[in-house]
């Protein structure tokens, strides 16, 4: 399986996520279980120190597991648990450090935890169903997209692109002309972030690395992201591919006013 299927979810793509939750949610419960029993075995007493140090490790396992709670029910019955919208901000935003720390515990890279956790994302936001016009969508494009060579300035518009099909950059203009979606290269995260207020999107398709997908996924919770990583065939941030027929499905899927003819394509695209 490549990079790209793990980050659309296929096959053991969100497992590792799911997988150090777990891992996490146990850490934190036999840390809080020990920190409690040990000084009663010990000491022969309770310490009130060690009760409450026992009671916050044991607050983080719950947490943890209402967490796995959380993302299985999203996964498998497409909605929101009711009342946990914030829970699972807290889990998209604050629990990622702690599993990437557990991840290297087990020699595991944090490029992979980083695609696992774009599966999940990517499965959650594909299974709340939600569309949007075409004018309310945004796909958000790293500049490493534009060939090293070409010198024409596409990062205030992208429309200046000659479309002379020596990068990605032609393909992705037409996809959004023929979709009528709007596009922007960001060269960063302020940028990035500036786009967004802008732009007031209902749902963003971006492209970009595993880190970078990461962070903006967190940056822009709760607003829905779609994350489609890129091809480094030459090494990070230099001459970067992208799958145009993945980018196009992700569209289908998720533009709420498909063009004549390719209402079909809508309903099965994306693996939605
Ligand atoms: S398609 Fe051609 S003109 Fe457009 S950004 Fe790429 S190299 Fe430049």
């Amino acid at each position: 399986m490549d990079r790209r299927e793990e980050a659309r979810g296929a096959g053991g793509g969100k497992r590792l996520f799911l997988g150090l939750l777990l891992v996490t949610g146990l850490l934190l419960g036999g840390i809080g279980l020990a920190t409690w029993l040990v000084p009663q075995v010990w000491a022969g007493g309770e310490s009130w120190l060690a009760a409450l140090l026992g009671a916050a490790f044991g607050a983080g396992a719950l947490l943890v597991g209402a967490g796995i709670g959380i993302l299985v029910f999203a996964t498998l019955f497409e909605r929101d648990l009711p009342g946990t919208r914030r829970l699972r901000g807290l889990l998209i935003r604050g629990f990622f450090p702690p599993l990437v720390a557990v991840a290297r515990l087990f020699g595991i890279p944090k490029e992979k935890v980083e695609r696992s956790f774009v599966a999940v994302n990517n499965q959650l936001v594909l299974r709340s169903g939600r569309r949007s016009r075409p004018e309310r969508m945004l796909i958000l494009l790293p500049h490493c997209l534009q060939v090293d060579a070409c010198e024409i300035r596409i990062t205030g518009d992208i429309a200046n692109c000659q479309e002379c099909g020596r990068c990605p950059i032609a393909g992705l203009v037409d996809l959004g002309r023929r979709y009528g979606v709007h596009l922007s290269v960001a060269t960063g995260g302020t940028i990035a972030r500036r786009i967004i207020v802008e732009q007031r999107p209902e749902i963003i398709i971006a492209v970009a690395c595993e880190r970078d997908l990461t962070s903006g996924i967190q940056d822009a919770h709760p607003l829905p992201v779609y994350g489609i990583l890129n091809d480094r065939p030459e090494g990070p941030c230099f001459n970067t591919r992208v799958d145009l027929g993945e980018v196009e499905r992700a569209l289908a899927r998720f533009v709420s006013r498909p063009l004549p003819g390719r209402e079909k394509d809508s309903d099965t695209a994306a693996g939605g």
